[in-house]
């Protein structure tokens, strides 16, 4: 996909922190961290959001969080994290390319939104 942030991570051409690769997916250090530990855990092949993606996305999707869970532990977050997915205008997804936030560090995330 031209024009991708993330497609180009995935292809080399914009440096990331990766902190995990392989033929499908790839993790690494969000630029500007929410928390102490952020990461983004994306798919190599380009879908937009979790609101394009398809039945057939899902063994993707499931190793997306299986790898969150093993990175959030590796990179400092052994006692819990969040995932998050930003999706589409209400969700306020600013990178068109599907991605999981893992957030975490030692101290608890806080409340998931403020109350309405
Ligand atoms: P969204 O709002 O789409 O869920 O999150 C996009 C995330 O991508 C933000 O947390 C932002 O800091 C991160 N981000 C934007 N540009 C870059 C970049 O060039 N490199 C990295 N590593 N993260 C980025
Ligand atoms: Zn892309």
């Amino acid at each position: 996909m031209e024009n991708c942030l993330f497609c180009k991570i995935a292809g080399g051409q914009i440096p990331a922190r990766k902190v995990h690769e392989d033929d499908e997916i790839l993790a690494f250090h969000d630029i500007n961290p929410a928390r102490p530990v952020h990461l983004l855990v994306i798919p190599r092949r380009h879908i937009t959001s979790l609101a394009t993606a398809t039945e057939a996305d899902v063994p993707v999707l499931g190793r997306m969080l299986a790898i969150a869970n093993r990175l959030a532990s590796e990179q400092g977050s052994p006692d819990g994290f969040r995932v998050i997915i930003n999706t589409g205008r209400i969700g306020h997804q600013e990178v068109q390319h599907l991605h999981a936030h893992i957030v975490g560090g030692p101290e608890p995330v806080g409340p998931m939104l403020k109350r309405i």
